[in-house]
């Protein structure tokens, strides 16, 4: 299976650019790796949306756990002990889904470094980053409050400081994690219909890769909180033609376009697959291209690029 993959990887980042596959992840430097590059429905071969940041090697940032991320977070020979952030866009389950697998898959890494995590505050019909923790981890009323200790460090497993970014925030821009370490990340609130939703920016080594999540496009800061980005990763679950229920969730592929362009983006990366975003994907590829003029790649599940 694992060579199977490696095969489609390969031959779809073929066909999307001229750059050569790398080795993932590279000893040094910079790197994405897509862990899930589908959208919701089960019918794509794709695990739903997930992506790691790679550092000389290690798996450092991870975005999203959307169902199917860990088995591919295994397959990416990615690492609990090394990461330092994981950033939960939203709660719809195709972003969230497997996060409890994966902390349960970390309860065996006797890791004690304390893991920082950060999500959306909530909403009247979404919890918020705090309200969801508890719901899965709580020693009580948790569905496995048995790794109740990541809550608070205790019973051999790191806490996990949640970071939750509610509405009262900054609406441009918020710093999660940096300063004083290596990498900087920042997160922003996206439209997405009545979903409380964040887009992330992690800033490393004079390199920028912006996670834009799933959003329609309408939110007219997102273009400066991507200004430059390296690499712009956004969703293209839905066709141009799509529906006003549709447009309330998601960008149009020429929306897309238009957005990269304005955040000056250096490449964009296409992710976030549906059936009916799939069966037309030159054409909505070329949609996006009307409007930016940049490196376009198209993502398969354990793509791998480094920056
Ligand atoms: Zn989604």
């Amino acid at each position: 299976m694992r060579f199977l993959i490696s095969v489609i990887a390969f031959g779809a980042l073929s066909s999307a650019c001229a750059e050569q596959p790398i080795a993932c992840p590279p000893a040094q430097g910079v790197a994405v790796q897509v862990l899930g590059s589908g959208g919701p429905i089960a019918d794509d071969a794709r695990a739903s949306s997930s992506y790691l940041v790679w550092i000389d090697g290690e798996s450092r940032v991870m975005i999203d756990t959307g169902g199917g991320s860990f088995l591919r977070f295994g397959e990416a020979n990615a690492d609990f002990l090394d990461l330092d952030f994981m950033g939960l866009s939203h709660f719809h389950a195709d972003h969230s889904a497997d996060f409890a697998a994966l902390m349960k898959s970390g309860n065996f890494a006797k890791r004690q470094r304390a893991l920082s995590v950060a999500g959306p505050g909530g909403s009247s019909r979404f919890p918020g980053l705090d309200n969801y923790l508890t719901s899965i981890l709580d020693g009580s009323q948790g569905a496995y409050g048995y790794l109740s200790g990541y809550l608070d460090g205790t019973g051999g497993l790191p806490e996990l400081k949640a970071i939750e970014v509610g509405d009262s925030v900054s609406p441009e821009r918020n710093l999660l994690q940096g300063e004083s370490d290596d990498i900087a990340i920042y997160a922003i609130h996206v439209p997405h219909g009545i979903v409380p939703a964040l887009a992330f920016r992690v800033d490393v080594r004079g390199e920028s890769i912006v996670f834009a999540s799933d959003q329609n496009g309408s939110n007219e800061d997102f273009a400066d909180f991507a200004k430059d980005a390296t690499l712009l990763v956004m969703h293209m679950p839905i066709p141009e033609g799509a529906g006003d229920g549709a447009r309330q969730l998601h960008a149009i592929p020429s929306r897309i376009g238009e957005i990269a362009a304005a955040a000056g983006a250096k490449s964009l990366l296409l992710s976030h697959f549906m059936a009916r975003s799939l069966a037309n994907l030159e054409q909505n590829v070329q949609l996006v291209k009307t409007g930016f003029a940049g490196d376009v790649e198209t993502a398969v599940d354990l793509y791998c690029r480094s920056l």
